[in-house]
């Protein structure tokens, strides 16, 4: 037997046990931290899936708990001078991982009964606790076949009850799951006629306490299930959140909670309508736009078309462009006049021209990107500084024969 198993565990007998009192046994530098080793403990190290407890020694804060070679490491920011320590617990947080566990073991032989589903591994986070079953698919009616059974356990107020069994007496009983190192005595857990599980785990005493436990998600992870549950406390104020929620939809959109999803599909059902009435109309005073380019850049002598367009998207701008481009002489540049600067040439003449020659022709000069065909290119990048020394090496391209 090794010496780790001389000191005590004090939460395998009382998980309620905030407060305690313990003899410094070993204390060393562990990276930008100190570990201290107790020779009794109620603080719960990260393990089996939980995670572990915050508290104070001396008033001193315990930033992490961890497992190591079978100690319980402390980790505190400084050493302590004193041998005796008098340690606290942080309940609330503790209570929460009680609550969280509980609910595990409920909700996986709830799996198993309701569902016959294996439960493989769980994960007890800070905020979100997971639950990956042997499923490749699973619905809400199901999930809800579950949580039926496992609220008819908790109102029962079943009683929560941990044991010491030596090894060769495990055959007899009935486990859920039989634990892979059977060579030392273990710690069951039962939840009086319904559930039966090794675990060194902190539990509540009676079911009623665990509350609701609710499954919000599931995902596919690795080919199997994984559900993300709430339980006791947290359960509640997820479901407080949840009702502020969906109130304040339903008030913005002015429904009562039941025609909540029904007029949320209709109004982008018709939010969709209207955008398409809207781009139809957009295109036809693009169309009328375009002319009265057309017509200005008629009446000027310059032999390369160019204008501004205010406030108009690069789509609209490549529009205007290509509408323009087809009534040229020659060619065209329009641009937006708001940064970041975006503009379009287009080529219309009777000689051919490559106008991705533009390109790294003006990257020689400035910083701009751009990209497009033959008789279309679009840059991007330009701005106020150097937009109009731009379009003088453009006209230059697109005027010489
Ligand atoms: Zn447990």
């Amino acid at each position: 037997m090794s010496v780790s198993n001389f000191r005590k565990r004090l939460y395998y007998d009382d998980s309620y046990l905030t407060r305690f009192e313990a003899n410094v046994v070993e204390q060393y530098r562990k990276g930008d931290r100190f570990a201290v080793i107790l020779d009794r403990t109620a603080f719960y190290p990260t393990s089996g899936g939980q995670m572990h407890d915050l508290g104070f020694l001396n008033e001193r804060p315990v930033v992490e708990v961890l497992e190591d070679g079978g100690e319980v490491l402390h980790l505190v920011e400084l050493p302590f001078d004193d041998e005796r320590l008098s340690g606290k617990i942080d309940w609330q947080r503790r209570f929460s991982f009680m609550q969280q566990h509980t609910a595990f073991h409920i909700l996986a032989q709830a799996f198993l009964r309701a569902l016959r589903l294996d439960t493989l591994s769980s994960h007890l986070g800070e905020s979100a606790s997971t639950i990956d079953i042997a499923a490749d698919d699973i619905t809400w009616e199901q999930i809800e076949q579950v949580e039926k059974l496992v609220h008819q356990v908790v109102f029962e107020n079943r009683p929560v009850e941990t044991f010491w069994v030596e090894k060769g007496k495990l055959q007899s009983l009935s486990l859920r799951k039989m634990p892979p190192d059977i060579q030392k005595p273990i710690r069951l857990v039962s939840i009086k006629d319904f559930d039966l599980d090794p675990c060194g785990g902190t539990h509540v005493r009676n079911t009623g306490e665990v509350g609701i436990v609710k499954i919000l998600s599931w995902e596919k992870v690795r080919g199997n299930i994984r559900c993300t549950f709430q339980a006791g406390w947290r359960g509640l104020k997820d479901y407080q959140q949840r009702v502020v929620t969906t109130q304040a939809i339903a008030q913005a959109i002015s429904v009562t909670d039941d025609e909540m999803v029904k007029q949320v599909i209709a109004l982008k059902a018709s939010l969709k309508q209207r955008e398409k009435q809207l781009q139809k109309k957009n295109e036809k005073l693009l169309q009328l736009e375009a002319q009265q380019f057309i017509e200005n850049l008629r009446r000027r002598p310059e032999k390369t078309w160019t204008a501004a367009a205010e406030q108009k998207t690069p789509a609209e701008i490549k529009f205007l462009a290509k509408t323009v481009g087809r009534e040229a002489p020659a060619g065209v540049i329009i641009y937006s006049n708001e940064e970041p600067m975006f503009l379009v040439v287009v080529w219309n003449g009777d000689n051919e021209k490559d106008l991705r020659l533009l390109i790294p022709k003006l990257q020689k000069l400035m910083d701009v990107k751009g990209g497009g065909s033959p008789n279309f290119v679009e840059l991007h990048g330009l701005n106020r500084n150097n937009s109009q020394q731009a379009i003088g090496e453009i006209k230059i391209f697109l005027e010489q024969s």
